[in-house]
């Protein structure tokens, strides 16, 4: 059966985001732990995680995701900006833990003039520095790769997993994939990119996908996601992508856009309809 959900909110208890997610009838899904446009802290409380775990596990739903902060930059050269980041993750990894939450998810962030090199080995050194609980694995996710944001190409996920000490594994972003220049608009290039991230990264380390569809075409490092099968990457290619073997059985976490009257639970529907199953 496919692992399907979206990205639901934990306003007004970190156990709303269970019941949202039955409501539009997922049994996976990602939160933020705090409002990511911020340095907050997350701020959940025992009863509130013990509600969160037994509601999860009494309607068959995980696993689940924490999506760090937007403004965390692992790459970044900057010493506050590393020190901030490395704090943020640091707790959203014991967060995750509290809630019995399996993964948290970063992005690489932008190496703003250190250099591709120089951004990964600032990425890999700031992973090295969490203290991350049992239990809890930290996904780094693939980028549109806009501007000097890494993580675009699959070498770079590549490069952070060989360089840090941590023991990370990966979700792929087919939007930012897309953006980024890999052509999964067709069921061959959905095998060429697949093939791909198992030569370059390894599918054996690939955690989580973030299924969705892309308002921008291939190679323009645009990130805007658009509803399953609706987007430049459209329905063959979406249809290629959620039967391919490889990923059957890696669960598919949607952050696709509430609009023109369709929204977690459309897109969530759209996605059983065209696996064969
Ligand atoms: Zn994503």
């Amino acid at each position: 059966m496919v692992r399907v959900g979206a990205h639901t909110s934990i306003a007004g208890g970190a156990y709303n985001a269970v019941t949202e997610q039955v409501e539009y009838e997922g049994n996976c899904g990602q939160i933020f732990s705090h409002s990511p446009q911020v340095w907050q802290d997350p701020n959940i409380d025992d009863e509130e995680a013990e509600r969160f775990r037994e509601l999860s596990e009494d309607n068959g739903v995980g696993p689940w995701v924490i999506h760090s902060s937007y403004l965390v930059n692992l790459c970044t050269p900057k010493a506050d900006l590393r020190e901030k980041s490395r704090d943020s993750m640091q707790k959203e990894v014991e967060a995750a833990a509290k809630l019995g939450i399996e993964y948290v998810n970063v992005h690489l962030g932008a190496h703003t003039g250190a250099g591709v090199d120089g951004g990964l080995d600032n990425a890999a050194s700031v992973l090295d520095d969490l203290a991350i609980p049992d239990g809890v694995t930290v996904l780094v996710e693939s980028d549109a790769g806009s501007g000097t944001k890494l993580g675009g190409d699959f070498e770079h996920l590549a490069t952070v997993g060989e360089r840090t000490d941590q023991d990370i594994e990966f979700c792929l972003d087919t939007a930012h994939a897309f953006a980024a220049g890999y052509d999964i608009s067709s069921p061959e290039g959905v095998e060429e990119t697949v093939a791909e991230f198992d030569d370059v990264v390894g599918l054996d380390r690939l955690a989580c996908v973030h299924l969705n569809d892309s308002k921008h075409a291939c190679g323009t490092n645009k990130d805007e996601h658009a509803h399953v099968g609706e987007g430049e990457i459209g329905e063959a290619g979406m249809r290629a992508f959620v039967n391919h073997d490889a990923v059957a059985d890696v669960p598919f976490v949607l952050e696709t856009p509430t609009e023109n009257g369709k929204g977690f639970a459309w897109n969530i529907e759209r996605v059983r309809e065209l696996r064969d199953e």
